[in-house]
């Protein structure tokens, strides 16, 4: 046999779903392992529901994740007179039968019946193949064996399997007819793809005999072909043990994409969707992947979509990155307009950065990456990470003004010292760490209860970079300015202090006429 050919065979019927992709790396990883090919394969015979721009998500999705196809896309919806071909075989073969049955004259019908399905009321009828369904026979006895790599032999018996209808009265061929016939024509020697998937495995099988039979004769079809391995990859669930949902579940390659995973760090985790590495580890890199890969190793139990773990695995991959990297590839999060104005890739579904983008300034966030790198789950959390920086007043979090400064007694005299040690110690972070130790001191709180009120007075929020490095780069004016107004927001009026709460007006006042602490 030669190198094996696998393919993913998406409908573009909505954003790449994760499940999607999980399908395409374990498709991706088996061809890299054995040599073979990866098919892209656009199942597009639905018209009503699939759109040009889904086709565009999957190709981009797949390239974002290092995994853009060998060969492909294909597009069934250009194939379409091979699948009437393939009918023309199986209906000369006496193979098919039309049908004119309604939806609700076979479910009036069946109401009753023990087993659900078609009831193969028009087996007998002969109604032409023009203007009807075309339904295969399926046979009445014996079963079809579905021989899976992941979830071993399952059987299924005929006589519970209904005639299964493969072309609309339309004529357009059905997915399992279309599918069936293009892993014939591409030699898919392996088929890898979701276990919702699975019951229409015996139908396909049925369809493959019935072709190779169709060969055989003079039906003007192709050689017979080997049927093609498979294996049905486990259903990936929430937090509730649910079939993950495009309605409830964050499912969206493209979104995650946008909140700033890393597109290896993502890999990874799918990988583990179903799959462990030998020897246990979770981090692998691609290479171990590709050496390790077999489906035989895949679990059939439901594999859990674990969002937290997901950011987890994200954030150590971000923290791998050397600091140039970061900084590199933090760029579409901090400046998505020049971004996209240079033909470069923009987060679509994320807030603009709050700052004004020409107050951004490259330098400075560079000085800072390396404290950010730490603290970061998503690429998405830097811009709010280093806001304080580029703006001229930054936007005041609540809750943190609450919990750090409204509520805290102390909070008030803790500032105006503050205001007054960093009105005249040396500006850098070890003397600011050193001043506001002694400013805690007086106050009789240890160092963290010290910099709460500070942080929050200066960057709007409990939590970011560490505090006295940011002091530093926002510089002396800025800090006492803002502290000055923090002290006019907590409603207390400083004698010198000019009015407005605006930042950089109150500088001036607070530096030179603060009267001190009381
Ligand atoms: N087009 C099918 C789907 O989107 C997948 C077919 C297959 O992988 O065999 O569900």
């Amino acid at each position: 046999m030669g190198p094996p050919r696998v393919r993913l065979a998406p409908s573009p019927t909505g954003y790449f779903h994760v499940g999607t992709a999980r399908t395409a790396l374990f498709n991706w990883l088996f061809a890299r392992r054995h040599g073979g090919i990866f098919l892209l394969r656009i199942e597009d015979t639905d018209t009503e529901r699939n759109r040009e721009e889904w086709v565009d998500g999957i190709i981009s999705a797949l390239a974002w994740l290092g995994m853009a196809p060998d060969e492909g896309p294909s597009r069934q919806s250009e194939r379409m007179e091979r699948y009437g071909v393939a009918l023309d075989a199986l209906w000369e073969a006496g193979l098919l039968y039309g049908c004119d049955c309604t939806r609700e004259q076979v479910v009036e019908r069946t109401k009753d019946r023990p087993t659900p399905g078609y009831d193969g009321h028009c087996r007998t009828r002969r109604l032409p193949r023009e203007g009807n369904a075309l339904r295969f026979r399926v046979p009445s006895e014996g079963e079809t064996v579905v021989h899976d790599i992941v979830r071993g032999v399952v059987t299924f018996r005929h006589d519970a399997m209904e005639d299964f209808v493969v072309a609309r009265s339309n004529g357009e061929p059905l997915f399992v007819l279309a599918n069936c016939v293009d892993d014939r024509d591409m030699q898919i020697t392996h088929v890898i793809r979701g276990e919702e998937l699975l019951p229409s495995a015996p139908k396909g099988i049925l369809i493959w005999r019935a072709l190779d039979a169709a060969a055989e004769g003079e039906a003007g079809w192709g050689e017979a072909t080997a049927l093609p391995a498979w294996a049905h990859l486990p259903t990936l669930v929430n937090e509730q043990r649910k079939k993950l949902s495009k309605r409830r579940d964050p499912v969206a390659v493209e979104s995650y994409r946008d909140q700033g995973y890393l597109p290896e760090a993502m890999r990874n985790y799918l990988a583990l969707l179903g799959w462990s590495p030998p020897a246990g580890e979770e981090k692998v890199p691609v290479a171990t992947m590709i050496e390790t890969f077999a489906l035989e190793d895949v679990n059939h139990s439901p594999a859990f979509f674990d969002i937290k773990k997901m950011a987890h695995m994200n954030g150590e991959y971000i923290r791998d990155l050397p600091i140039d990297e970061f900084v590199d590839r933090a760029r579409p999060w901090l400046e998505p307009a020049a971004e996209a104005a240079a033909g470069r890739w923009a987060p679509q579904s994320m807030p603009l950065p709050p700052w004004r983008p020409e107050r951004y300034d490259g330098a400075v966030f560079r000085r800072m990456a390396p404290l950010v790198q730490e603290r970061v789950t998503t690429m998405g959390e830097i811009p709010a990470m280093v806001d304080f920086l580029f703006l001229d007043t930054p936007a005041m979090d609540e809750q943190s003004w609450e919990k750090a400064v409204r509520r805290d007694d102390g909070a008030v005299a803790l500032l105006r010292s503050a205001i007054d040690a960093y009105s005249s110690c040396r500006w850098d972070a070890g003397s600011l760490r050193e001043a506001t130790v002694a400013v805690g001191e007086a106050a009789g709180r240890k160092l963290a209860k010290a910099q709460a009120p500070i942080r929050v007075a200066v960057t709007g929020r409990t939590v970011g970079p560490p505090l006295f490095e940011s002091l530093e780069e926002l510089g002396r004016e800025r800090v006492v300015g803002r502290l000055q107004a923090s002290l006019d927001r907590a409603g207390e009026s400083v004698a010198a202090a000019p009015a407005g709460g605006q930042a950089g007006g109150a500088v001036g006042g607070a530096v030179g006429g603060n009267p001190g602490p009381e």
